[in-house]
């Protein structure tokens, strides 16, 4: 018997991409099906290990922001990243990133003043993906098939069939759906089905990364614990992510350019020699798992009614953690486009943005991590022999080391221009007006309302962040309340586009606002502003939901 079920989405695979964009998608009132091969709630291996702040603001609109900033590491452990010579050798520097109790209080690091109500969270895939399951499981609209795989498709005008199989009963699966999403990680099979083709670079660098328990590791260092630890030392450099904060930890060893060999690097040995540690330790692998970082990008994220997200369309080395969140903000980006067709208030066109806004981000971040970690390599490959030298040369050594080190990386760690500086500048939905957006790096952004950028936060005047004030879907910032904001009320009106008019009133508006209008999409970023409503209203109602090919055509 087979079994045949319908929903207006498919997502294949539920990881971290899948379950956000399911989540999003069902909360703008579209049903959505899950199919996903691992158990019902059943963690991932461990990778990421940071969710940056621009993934907790689409959390916080999810609604679980707080249940994801009450797990991972216990509340008062460092988020510190901390330089040594080995884990448990002298420090050379360190970057404070406050614990999660003191996250909204100390803002003495480096991103303490980053203008948002979501500062970024360090956990681990593995506590984040149940936290994100349960909460998707519990929204209306959402089905998740757990132990089901999707094996193929096809598309036609009037949907995707796509078959698969449910793993425990060995049952045929039949879903139909409107559009289907591949959200099925690095080897994704939809990839390949719509004949997406990656291309970049295929090895940046190769890592064996080791998942252990060592209960006694932590009383070795006689130092305040950090969430990253990095070993600086000719013999063989690393890093160590505290993962549970009392006794798991995931190690990765870096191997150097000429070793091209995963086996040719004794395991135990670089394990023990980035921690500083002799035969007497006692360490119990939990899993292991060696991987070669890459810089690829699909050369389409989409075959009409089939779209990638995620790592299926994208993958590079895990640099600044913009894995995973590169993928959340690909899912923020669809799920509203893909939401407001479905809904019947935008056109067709609405869904050719995904491609034109995401993937020049995508290449631009691709290339960020590629030259992070290839710096990285350079910085682990020159280590100065006297670095463990005791006496003045050796503290000189490591004061130059401990300074360069967190020079260069204070920039992936605390990556504010990732964050909240991209901005998409070809995008058919957006009304551009001549003003270019600032130019960002890494760790640098300058707020701005140039269409496409990013919706400046504030906290308004009674407290609320701008983020929760807005409407779900469009929303009108007016800053002068004598702006007439009737004609575009009344064209969104005669389309049926969702439309907030938010009168912003605080003492902490940004400069970037310069004008009385700003109208933002709904993942926050500018559509248009003025200090007027225009002239042809409804031309601009229609650009921002995507009838834009023939003016004298309305959908
Ligand atoms: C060692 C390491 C460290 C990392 N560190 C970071 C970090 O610090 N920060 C960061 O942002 N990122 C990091 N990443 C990257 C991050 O883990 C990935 O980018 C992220 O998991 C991608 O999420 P995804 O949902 O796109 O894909 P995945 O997490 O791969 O999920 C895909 C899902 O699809 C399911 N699936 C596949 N095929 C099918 C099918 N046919 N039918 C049904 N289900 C299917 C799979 O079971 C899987 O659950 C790291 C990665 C590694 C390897």
């Amino acid at each position: 018997m087979t079994k045949n079920i319908e929903a207006q989405v498919l997502i294949v695979g539920g990881g971290p991409v899948g379950l956000t964009l399911a989540t999003d998608l069902a909360q703008r009132g579209i049903s959505v099906i899950v199919a996903e091969t691992r158990r019902r709630g059943e963690p991932p291996s461990v990778k990421c290990n940071h969710v940056s702040s621009r993934t907790m603001e689409i959390f916080r609109r999810l609604g679980v922001s707080k249940a994801m900033r009450e797990s991972g590491l216990p509340a008062d452990h460092a988020n510190d990243v901390s330089y040594r010579t080995t884990f448990t050798g002298e420090e050379l520097s360190r970057i404070h990133i406050p614990s999660r109790a003191s996250r909204y209080t100390d803002k003495s690091g480096p991103d303490g003043w980053w203008p948002t109500a979501e500062p970024p969270h360090r956990i681990n895939q593995i506590y984040l993906e149940p936290v994100l399951f349960a909460h998707a499981e519990a929204t209306q609209g959402v089905t998740i098939l757990s132990r089901t795989r999707i094996d193929e498709f096809t598309q036609d005008e009037h949907g995707v069939n796509a078959k698969g199989v449910d793993l425990e009963s060995g049952q045929e699966v039949r879903v139909f759906s409107q559009y289907m999403i591949g959200c099925d990680g690095g080897r994704s099979a939809v990839r390949k089905a719509i004949g997406a083709k990656l291309s970049g670079t295929d090895v940046v660098g190769r890592v064996q990364s080791t998942y252990f328990r060592a209960p006694d590791l932590l009383s070795r260092t006689g130092n305040t614990p950090a969430w990253a630890t990095f070993s600086l030392n000719p013999r063989r450099s690393g890093n160590v992510y505290a993962i549970d904060g009392r006794e798991t930890f995931l190690l990765h060893n870096y191997l150097r350019s000429d070793e091209v060999e995963f086996d040719s690097v004794d395991r135990d040995w670089a394990i023990r020699t980035i921690l500083g540690v002799g035969d007497d330790f006692n360490y119990e692998i939990l899993s292991k798992e060696d991987w070669i970082g890459r810089r690829l990008v699909a050369d389409k994220f989409r075959d009409r009614r089939v779209f990638i997200c995620g790592d299926a369309s994208h993958l590079w080395v895990p640099m600044a953690g913009y894995g995973m969140n590169a993928g959340i903000a690909d899912a923020m980006n669809l799920s509203w486009q893909l939401a407001a067709r479905l809904n019947g208030w935008a056109a067709e066109g609405v869904l050719a943005a995904y491609e034109a806004e995401r993937q020049p981000i995508t290449e631009q971040v691709s290339r960020f991590a590629m030259n992070h970690a290839i710096a990285l390599q350079k910085e682990r490959e020159g280590v100065p022999a006297g670095i463990e030298a005791p006496g003045p040369a050796g503290e000189e050594a490591r004061r130059v080391a401990g300074q360069a080190l967190y020079d260069l990386n204070v920039k992936q760690y605390c990556c504010a221009g990732l964050n909240f500086g991209y901005y998409y500048d070809a995008s058919p939905l957006i009304a551009y007006d001549g003003e270019a957006a600032p130019s960002y790096a890494m760790d640098r952004f300058t707020p701005s309302t140039a269409p496409g950028c990013r919706t400046p936060h504030f906290w308004l005047a009674d407290g609320r962040s701008l983020y929760d004030a807005m409407g779900p879907e469009y929303t009108l910032l007016r800053f002068d309340p004598t702006a007439d904001a009737g004609p575009l009320r009344e064209a969104a009106a005669r389309r049926g586009l969702p439309l907030t008019v938010l009168d912003a009133q605080s003492d902490e508006v940004p400069d970037a606002y310069r004008h009385a209008l700003v109208l933002s999409r709904p993942d926050q970023h500018v559509a248009w502003r003025g200090d007027r409503s225009p002239d042809d209203a409804l031309a601009l109602v229609d650009r921002v939901r995507g009838c834009f090919t023939d003016p004298n055509h309305h959908e």
